[in-house]
């Protein structure tokens, strides 16, 4: 892949910036979507601007999962407040080279299964 030139990149941007765009996804891919935009939400170096932006978008998903199941809309919300993080031991994060089972963050670099150093890619 070249690497864009960042002179052409803002210029594109500036003309296509306030294009509207529809994107179709899943409610699960939009929750995990939500989750990694509200750890985003917390880092320090966040523009104030891309915040705003982060912060009104996830305002407007959350209030149209409400609609589909307010349980969801509620879980969404419960993202914005690290007393609720949990660590997520279940996603695995890749896959043994040796014997192709998935690896978990908890396993800490050995695959659990035939104890390889787990050398698989990330999913
Ligand atoms: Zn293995």
């Amino acid at each position: 892949m070249n690497t864009p030139d960042p002179e052409a990149v803002l210029a594109a941007l500036c003309q296509h910036g306030h294009h509207p765009v529809h994107l179709e996804t899943d409610v699960l891919a939009l929750f995990t979507l939500t989750g990694a935009l509200q750890l985003a939400l917390r880092h320090p170096h966040l523009s104030d601007s891309s915040r705003t932006i982060i912060a009104g978008a996830m305002d407007l998903w959350i209030a149209a999962m409400e609609s589909l199941h307010p349980a969801i809309a509620a879980g969404m919300r419960l993202g914005l407040d690290p007393v609720y993080d949990v660590p997520m031991v279940d996603v695995p994060i890749g896959h043994c080279v040796q014997c192709d089972a998935p690896v978990f963050l908890e396993d800490c670099g050995d695959c659990p299964h035939c104890n390889a150093p787990w050398q698989g890619e990330t999913l």
